[in-house]
């Protein structure tokens, strides 16, 4: 077995089995392999996981800000010195081109790391003046056992994007990739305890929903912060609220991206590439419902597919390939399924449509042109390398289809007129919105959604907040007045 781990799990600091879990096959979508074969947590598992992350959080809590940031620090710069050998395993993993990976999974986990490592000394409490010398002070306090459920999109970059800011506000963390790419959350925690976090800070667990299902009712667990689709996030925050847990919820989206007529083609078109095609479609954020204004939409369309004619499909660790397979065949099935329910419901296919013949889970960039609001996709999240392109007069046209839709991930608007980009922008019923590019997620700046899209931010110093609550503490400087 190719990328065989020494075991399933990695709880307080060692690799643990329990070979009666269901098996989990690992496979390698470029060529359909099987590279690595694990098992789905038992009860025996989660209950170990969560009990040496609670054993672990108070001594870790303890530690002053300034060594637990060195910790986070230590583990960005190990993630950079082996990010092609984390690359190449990332690529295995999700089928993402190896030329994707070099620059946008480990770096990016690097950066999270070395982000919140970099605020941890800092992370403080205030006072509170108040009347006749009284004061108050908070106290900024870990919330305890958070656990991170992951999506198969990203796995390096959310197991540390929400390992990052709850270690740095001191608590501990269970981890749960997606079962389709369990692999590199591992090296996470290894390189964690390498860098000098305690035993049991940060444990990853292999499991499917139902192993994910039994960490967020755990009474031990504090918090909750999930990457994932709507129906999940639905189950999850429910469950969440019964035992009244914090919760972050980054969830899928249909975002729109509208491209006025006197935009710069170019970069309108560049930004419709990396907004639907980048990691073969499968990205949160992705600006799917491209509204293209009447005057320019040939123009538009003729240069979109010159451009897509280039892509370089096929072998993900070719750094020439630009478009890898899909994560996995089931994925490729379902937005195969949307291409053949835009051709049935009357959308005009303008490039691409089929699967490309061979082994591993391979398709073409599509886009269809002519699509209106009511069809379905226009209406469903694909998760996959598909396109739609709508016509629109009007700039309030446009912003109200825009915002018709239950999610509110992102949007995004190309126009060179400056008041016209603000005012759409802030007429967006989305999370993150952009101007004049698409897609970037620097960890500086808050990312999450609105509506059904999610709850919470991750990045940026808004994450503290959500890994972390303030207790109040009244000091009285006075003798204490009572009624009777
Ligand atoms: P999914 O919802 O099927 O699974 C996500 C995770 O939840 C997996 O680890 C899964 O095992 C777990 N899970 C499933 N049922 C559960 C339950 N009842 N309780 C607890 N855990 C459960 O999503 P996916 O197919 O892995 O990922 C694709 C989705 O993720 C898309 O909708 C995409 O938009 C979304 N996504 C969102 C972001 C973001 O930041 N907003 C980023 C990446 C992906």
């Amino acid at each position: 077995m190719k990328f065989q781990p020494k075991a399933s799990h990695f709880i307080n600091g060692a690799y643990v089995e329990d070979t009666s879990g269901t098996p989990i096959d690992v496979i390698y979508p470029a060529t359909g392999e099987v590279i690595a074969k694990l098992h789905s947590a038992t009860p025996g598992i989660v209950n170990q996981a969560l009990s040496s992350a609670k054993a672990a959080q108070s001594e870790w809590a303890a530690m002053s800000g300034t060594e637990r940031g060195r910790v986070l620090r230590r583990a960005a710069d190990i993630m950079r010195d082996r990010n092609r050998e984390l690359s190449i395993l990332e690529t295995y993993d999700t089928g993402k081109p190896l030329q994707e990976t070099l620059v946008a999974d480990a770096t990016s986990g690097a950066d999270a790391l070395e982000y919140f490592g970099g605020l941890t000394a800092s992370l403080t409490g205030e006072h509170i003046p108040l009347g006749g010398g009284d004061f108050v002070y908070t106290i900024r306090e870990a919330l305890g056992v958070c656990v991170g459920i992951g999506a198969w999109n990203y796995p390096t970059q959310i197991a540390c994007w929400k390992g990052a800011p709850a270690l740095a506000c001191g608590n501990s963390m269970v981890f749960k990739p997606s079962e389709t790419t369990p692999l590199s959350a591992l090296k996470v925690a290894e390189i964690l305890i390498e860098a000098g976090a305690p035993k049991g800070v940060y444990n990853v667990i292999q499991g499917y929903g139902d192993v994910g299902a039994s960490l967020v009712t755990d009474p031990r667990v504090a918090k909750v912060s999930l990457t994932g689709s709507v129906p999940t996030g639905r189950k999850v925050y429910a469950a969440a609220a019964d035992g009244m847990k914090h919760v972050t919820m980054e969830l899928g989206g249909k975002s729109p991206m509208i491209v006025f007529d006197d935009a710069d083609i170019e970069n309108a078109v560049s930004g419709a590439i990396l907004g639907n095609f980048y990691s073969s479609g499968q990205v949160c954020s992705n600006g799917t419902r491209v509204f293209v204004q009447k005057g320019i939409k040939d123009a538009f369309l003729s240069r979109l597919s010159e451009r897509l004619s280039t892509a370089k499909i096929g072998d993900p660790l070719d750094e020439e390939v630009n478009f890898g397979p899909m994560v996995s065949e089931n994925q490729m099935k379902i937005a195969l399924a949307y291409i053949e329910k835009g051709k049935s419901e009357g959308a005009w296919l303008v490039s691409g449509g089929n699967r490309v013949d061979g082994e591993g889970y391979y398709m073409q960039p599509t886009v269809f042109a002519d699509v209106t609001d009511d069809m379905t996709i226009a209406r469903e999240e694909i998760f996959g390398p598909v396109m739609s392109v709508l016509d629109f007069d009007t700039e309030e046209e446009v912003l109200a289809r825009a915002n018709d839709t239950e999610f509110g991930l992102a949007a995004g608007v190309f126009t060179n007129d400056l008041t016209r980009a603000h005012r759409i922008v802030a007429g967006f019923e989305a999370g993150t919105c952009y101007i004049n590019t698409y897609n970037l997620a620097p960890v500086e700046a808050p990312f999450g959604g609105s509506k059904m899209s999610g709850v919470g931010r991750e990045n940026s110093k808004l994450a503290i907040n959500h890994f972390s609550e303030m207790k109040t503490v009244y000091v009285s400087m006075n003798d204490v007045e009572a009624p009777y």
